[in-house]
């Protein structure tokens, strides 16, 4: 695609990015042609929503099953006092259109589950992952990189968040890499009573977009082979390798898992919860 392809209405709404030689006509036009899927749209997914609907990414799946709450306001800020009550896929879907008409928006009203997962992914380019529940983490991280699938990981508690991003590359590592297992039920809090600073998932869910839009363009160093940890009381990032694991579950040189649907994911923080359908909770 050539700068010629962008009308201008968008070589005007995407000057800035435009102007810039590491982004370029062709940048743009690589937002424009991508195909992302985010997985949730709460606390972490407002962010990346909002700022990968604003970039211009031409296709944005939007998987969420949840409904708005009042409680979902104090950091949940593509949804707003009028939407309490309505699905949050047909919330976001709305805010945003309004902010780009460019943007196809492909709403996706489900749980995540290991049954579904590999067929929701597989029309994406990029996945961002903005789940808050240890399952939906690892059925994530087991089902992209499985399909090679580069994708996002971000998590909130409180003060803090992580992420970092998995590129999908063969030397690449992944998440069971650094933690081959979830913490056993009942050794987590529930998330949904946690507590989270509000601006946390702001904070954390600027960072995954601002990867998935360096990904997509092709510039910059990626977080692919590091964790970065955020606390916010001490206002302290700190970014710290993680190896790729030869003996990786998922990864390695004779990996255990092939395939998600042989995988029991239990939920950590959620306890109660059918552990056979791990799914989205945007409680984040
Ligand atoms: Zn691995």
């Amino acid at each position: 695609m050539s700068s010629l392809d962008l009308d201008p209405t968008q070589l005007d709404r995407y000057s800035r990015h435009i102007i810039m030689d590491d982004v370029g006509p062709e940048g743009q036009s690589s937002l424009l042609d991508a195909e992302v899927l985010v997985l949730g749209a709460g606390g972490l997914g407002s962010p990346i929503i909002q700022y990968l609907a604003a970039a211009g990414v031409g296709t944005l799946g939007i998987a969420d099953d949840d409904e708005v709450e009042l409680s979902n306001l104090q950091r949940q800020v593509v949804h707003g006092d009028d939407d309490v009550g309505r699905k949050k896929v047909v919330s976001a879907a709305a805010f945003v259109t309004d902010l780009n008409p460019d943007v196809e928006v492909r709403t996706h009203e489900t749980r995540v589950t290991k049954r579904n997962i590999d067929e929701l992914i597989a029309d994406y380019d990029f996945v961002v992952d903005g789940t808050d529940n240890f399952a939906t983490r690892y059925l994530v991280n087991d089902a992209c990189t499985l399909a090679g699938v580069p994708f996002s990981h971000g998590s909130i508690f409180k003060f803090e968040g992580q992420v970092t991003t998995f590129a999908g590359e063969p030397d690449s590592p992944c998440y069971r890499c650094l933690f081959p297992e979830a913490p056993p039920a009942g050794m987590v809090p529930n998330c949904a009573t946690a507590g989270v600073l509000g601006v946390l998932p702001g904070t954390v869910g600027s960072l995954q977009a601002t990867e998935t839009v360096k990904q997509l363009i092709g510039v910059g160093e990626s977080l692919d082979g590091s964790m970065l940890f955020f606390d916010a009381l001490e206002m302290e990032f700190d970014r710290v390798e993680i190896p790729k694991q030869a003996d990786c579950p998922v990864c390695g040189h004779d990996p255990a898992i092939d395939s998600v649907r042989d995988v029991d994911y239990t939920d950590s923080c959620a306890i109660g919860h059918d552990s056979d359908e791990p799914g989205v909770e945007v409680g984040n």
